[in-house]
C-alpha cells in the first residue's frame, strides 16, 4: 500500500489535500493523472448506466437540499456510528470496530495529592477520579502505572504533585472492547454521532437555516422521482443514475481515500413494481459484477457478501455488498440494496404529495419497490491503482542489465494516457515531423502525450508507470520501409519495404509490432471503446 500511495504521490494521482498546509484528515485532491483516471472511470459507468441502457435516465441534484429532505430519509435521526473517545490521547474510534483484546486490567480509583496550604503546610488529598489501563498478560503493573500517571498529568495533576496512584483492584479480562487497541488506555463511553456535516444556509445562524451537505446522492433521486417519471415517460421498471459528491464526517478517515469525508459515489435508484425487488436485487448483482470486469477487475478478487440481517439498513430488505481484495484487507466497494418503497413511503408522508406510479396495465397506484446499487468513485479508483500496480523484474533493452519495472496494469478504457508517441531520435527532422503529425491526428480523438527525451526504453518505462496501454514509435522503418515482411497488429500484413508504419509496443507484454500510421486512429479507439 505503501508503494502505491508514493506512486500516486510521485507521479501525480493523487495528493493529500492542503497538504503545505499540514494536510486535512479525510481529503484528498486528484492530480493530473488522477484526474484523468477518475474521469474515465465516471464515465464508462454513465455510458453503461445511460446510453447502452434504455430504461435509465441521468440526473445530477444539488448537494444542498431542503433540511426536511434529510428529516424524512431518516438520516438526522438515525444516520449516526457509535463513538468512543481515548480518554488519555483524546483519539477516537468506532466502538464497533474496535477489536476484542485480553491481559490484565488495572483499575485506579484516582491520586492522592501534596497541597500547599495557606500557612505553608502541605497536606495530603484524595482525588477521586477513576481511570484504567489494559496490559498484556504477563507484563508488570509498571507500564499500567505509567499511562495512568500520564492520565492525571493530562487532567491537571502533574508527577510532582502526586504522591501515590491509588489501585481499586486488577483483574484478567477476555476480549475486551473497553481500552485502546493502541496504548491500553481506557475508552470513554459510547456516544451516538451524526456522520452529517451541518451547515447553515444564508446569513444567519439560526436553527431554522440549518441544513446538511448530502451524505448520499440517493436522496434528490427519490425526492425527484415524479419530475423525472413524467418528463423521461418511461414505464416501470426504470431507473435514475446520478454521480455525485458525499460527504461524511467519518470518525476516523483512514486506507489512503478509501475512507474519505467527502467523496464521490455512483448510484442508480431503479424503480420496479412491488414484489419484483428480489429479483432484480439479483439481477443487479450480475450487472455490476460483469462491470467490474469490464474495468480489470477480475472476479475472483470481488468477495459478495450478503449482509445479514442484523448488519443491515433498517430500510433494507436485502442487500449485497461487493467487496474488494485491498492491501489492506477485503472492503466494501458497493452495496447493493433492496430498499422496499422505504423513502418514497417516507417522503410522500413528510411532504404530503403524492409519489405514486400510475400502472397503465392494471389502472392502479402504487408506490414502487426500489434496488439500489451504489459505488463510490474513489474506492473504485484506488481498486484500480491496487489491481493494476505490478513490479516485475527485466532486463533492460540496451544495457542488459536486471531491472525493476513498475506499471500500472489499468484496462486501456481506464488508463489516464491511452497512447504515447515518441519520435526515436528528436534530432532527426524526418522523424520528429511525423511524429508530430501522428500526434496531432490522435490528439482530437483520445489523450496521448507526446515525448522525445531520454531513451527510448526509459520513455516506455515512464509510461508503464502511469498506465499508458501503447507506445507508438516512429523509426527509421517508418521512412525507408519495412525491414521484413510481417503481419501488423491489425492483422493485415505488411509488405517488406513497406513505408509508413510505426513501432507500437504493448504495456503488458512488452511485445513490439508494426501497425500502418494509417491505421492508428481505428485500432486505439476500437481498445478503448
Ligand atoms: P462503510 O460500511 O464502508 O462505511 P457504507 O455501507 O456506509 O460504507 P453506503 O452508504 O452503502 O456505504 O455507500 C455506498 C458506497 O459509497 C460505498 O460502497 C462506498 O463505495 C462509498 N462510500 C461510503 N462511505 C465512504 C467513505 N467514507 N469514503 C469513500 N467512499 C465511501
Amino acid at each position: 500500500m505503501e508503494k502505491i500511495v508514493a506512486l500516486c504521490k510521485r507521479r501525480g494521482f493523487i495528493f493529500q489535500s492542503s497538504e503545505i498546509y499540514g494536510g486535512l484528515n479525510g481529503a484528498w485532491d486528484y492530480g493530473p493523472l488522477g484526474v484523468e483516471l477518475k474521469r474515465n472511470l465516471k464515465d464508462y459507468w454513465w455510458k453503461c448506466m445511460t446510453q447502452l441502457r434504455d430504461d435509465i435516465v441521468g440526473f445530477d441534484g444539488s448537494i444542498l437540499m431542503n433540511a426536511a429532505v434529510w428529516k424524512a430519509s431518516g438520516h438526522v435521526d438515525t444516520f449516526s456510528d457509535p463513538l468512543v473517545e481515548c480518554m488519555l490521547t483524546k483519539k477516537r474510534y468506532r466502538a464497533d470496530q474496535i477489536e476484542p483484546q485480553s491481559g490484565t486490567a488495572y483499575y485506579y480509583k484516582g491520586v492522592t495529592i501534596s497541597v500547599l496550604e495557606s500557612d505553608n503546610t502541605t497536606k495530603n488529598r484524595d482525588v477521586q477520579r477513576e481511570f484504567s489501563v489494559l496490559v498484556p498478560a504477563g507484563k508488570p503493573e509498571a507500564s499500567a502505572q505509567k499511562l495512568a500517571r500520564q492520565f492525571y498529568n493530562s487532567i491537571g495533576y502533574p508527577d510532582a504533585m502526586i504522591t501515590s496512584l491509588n489501585l481499586d483492584r486488577s483483574e484478567v479480562v477476555q476480549n475486551t472492547t473497553k481500552f485502546n487497541p493502541e496504548n491500553g488506555a481506557q475508552l470513554g463511553p459510547e456516544k451516538t454521532f451524526n456522520l452529517m456535516f451541518k451547515t447553515y444556509v444564508g446569513p444567519v445562524e439560526a436553527p431554522s437555516s440549518i441544513t446538511y451537505l448530502r451524505p448520499e446522492t440517493a436522496q434528490a433521486m427519490f425526492v425527484q422521482f415524479k419530475n423525472v417519471l413524467d418528463v423521461s415517460q418511461k414505464k416501470l421498471p426504470f431507473g435514475i443514475a446520478q454521480i455525485g459528491k458525499a460527504f461524511r464526517n467519518e470518525i476516523n478517515p483512514r486506507n489512503f481515500t478509501f475512507r474519505s469525508r467527502e467523496f464521490e459515489q455512483m448510484e442508480v435508484e431503479f424503480f420496479v413494481k412491488p414484489g419484483t425487488g428480489p429479483e432484480w436485487l439479483e439481477k443487479w448483482l450480475d450487472e455490476r459484477l460483469a462491470w467490474y470486469e469490464a474495468i480489470g477487475i477480475p472476479r475472483a478478487k470481488i468477495h459478495v457478501l450478503t449482509v445479514p440481517d442484523k448488519d443491515r439498513a433498517f430500510y433494507s430488505q436485502g442487500t449485497y455488498d461487493l467487496e474488494y481484495e485491498f492491501p489492506f484487507g477485503i472492503q466494501e466497494l458497493e452495496g447493493i440494496a433492496h430498499r422496499g418503497d422505504y423513502d418514497l413511503k417516507q417522503h410522500k408522508e413528510h411532504s404530503g404529495k403524492p409519489l405514486e406510479y400510475f400502472d397503465e396495465e392494471s389502472k392502479t397506484k402504487y408506490l414502487p419497490e426500489v434496488v439500489e446499487p451504489s459505488a463510490g468513485v474513489d474506492r473504485t479508483v484506488l481498486a484500480v491503482l491496487c489491481e493494476g500496480y505490478a513490479e516485475e523484474t527485466i532486463k533492460d533493452e540496451e544495457s542488459g542489465k536486471e531491472e525493476t519495472r513498475v506499471v500500472l496494469r489499468f484496462s486501456p478504457r481506464l488508463a489516464p494516457i491511452k497512447a504515447g508517441i515518441f519520435p526515436l531520435l528528436k534530432n532527426k527532422p524526418e522523424l520528429v515531423a511525423v511524429a508530430q503529425s501522428i500526434y496531432k491526428t490522435l490528439q482530437p480523438l483520445l489523450k496521448v502525450a507526446y515525448a522525445d527525451t531520454a531513451a527510448i526504453g526509459r520513455r516506455y518505462r515512464r509510461m508503464d508507470e502511469i498506465g499508458t496501454p501503447f507506445g507508438i514509435t516512429i523509426d527509421f522503418e517508418t521512412l525507408e520501409g519495412a525491414k521484413e515482411a510481417s503481419t501488423s497488429a491489425t492483422g493485415t500484413p505488411i509488405a517488406a519495404g513497406q513505408k509508413d508504419t510505426v513501432t507500437l509496443r504493448h504495456r503488458d507484454s512488452m511485445k513490439q509490432e508494426r501497425i500502418a500510421i494509417a491505421d492508428l486512429p481505428a485500432y486505439l479507439l476500437a481498445k478503448i471503446a
